[in-house]
């Protein structure tokens, strides 16, 4: 696996990676890898010729007191875990290589962005949607793959790709969880064994929703309610919020129909988790 720390040396290695018409699958993540980012490297491995994967802890997303600080760093593990996944290319630069002293041009995604995770944490999207910017014009893959367990930022960066013109597809890929359905975070190691029982309640609160739209409900103010119901039953997690919504727009819905989001954050302890379905 070619490692490059630098802009530079990434799109000499894009230059070769598609010499000859390759397909370059793109693969951003934070690093502290799971079997979650695992699962959108092996959708690139099957669908392109050559993979590139980016380990970037963006200073830009996080907001003041958020866990930029602590967010887990684990460079070494992470890159046994891509090579072995047979990634060809990993981007992994400093902070200084992609926000020089002086830059000031950020993207923001008016609307969609200010919603779900983007009302919650102001600047947020912001800062997601500006550093894969950043990425997509670097790394200028075909295809680049992200996560449905982050169904806003995904709505958030389809509407900037669209915006933009960026030549590139993006693929959103399932959620992967744990054996005990608590879909895998990075941040999951943050929480103590308590912590991890009570993190249970949001897939709980999104398995009552589906049930009752599996018996025929479609009104989102009785599914909303229904889920906060077996979500107010553990007061450890705080719901931050439930929210019944357009996939693209992240409006609310009142009637939820195939392809509705329904998501949760909520906190525990210090934690921050999101959670969601899409309906089927
Ligand atoms: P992160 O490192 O948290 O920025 O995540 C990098 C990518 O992995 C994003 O596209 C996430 O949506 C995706 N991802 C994180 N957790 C999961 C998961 N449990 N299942 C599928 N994709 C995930």
């Amino acid at each position: 696996m070619r490692i490059c720390n630098t802009i530079e040396e990434m799109r000499a290695a894009r230059r070769e990676a598609k010499r000859g018409g390759a397909r370059l699958g793109f693969v951003p993540t934070m690093g502290a890898l799971h079997e979650g980012h695992l699962s959108l490297v092996r959708a690139a491995r099957a669908s392109c010729d050559v993979v590139a994967a980016s380990i970037f802890v963006n200073p830009l997303q996080f907001g003041p007191g958020e866990d930029f600080g602590k967010y887990p760093r684990t460079f070494e593990e992470d890159c046994k875990r891509l090579e072995a996944e047979g990634v060809e290319v990993l981007f992994a630069p400093e902070a200084a290589e992609m926000y020089p002293e002086g830059a000031v041009t950020t993207v923001t995604v008016s609307g969609v962005g200010d919603r779900l995770d983007g009302a919650s944490r102001p600047g947020h999207f912001t800062g997601v949607a500006t550093i894969v910017a950043k990425l997509l014009h670097v790394v200028g893959p075909d295809r680049s793959y992200f996560g449905q367990k982050d169904a806003a930022q995904l709505a958030v960066l389809r509407q900037m790709v669209r915006d933009l013109n960026f030549n590139v597809e993006l693929v959103g890929c399932a959620i992967v969880r744990d054996a005990d359905g608590l879909a895998l975070s990075s941040r999951n190691r943050y929480l103590s064994e308590t912590e991890r029982r009570h993190a249970l309640v949001l897939q709980r609160a999104l398995l009552r929703i589906e049930q009752l739209i599996a018996k025929g409900e479609r009104k989102s103010s009785a599914l909303m309610q229904g889920g906060m119901e077996v979500l107010l039953a553990v007061p450890e997690a705080r719901t931050d919020y439930l929210a019944i919504v357009d996939a693209d727009s992240l409006l609310p819905v009142t009637l939820v129909e195939t392809g509705t989001l329904v998501a949760i954050a909520a906190h525990v302890g210090q934690t921050r988790l999101i959670d969601n379905f899409l309906v089927n």
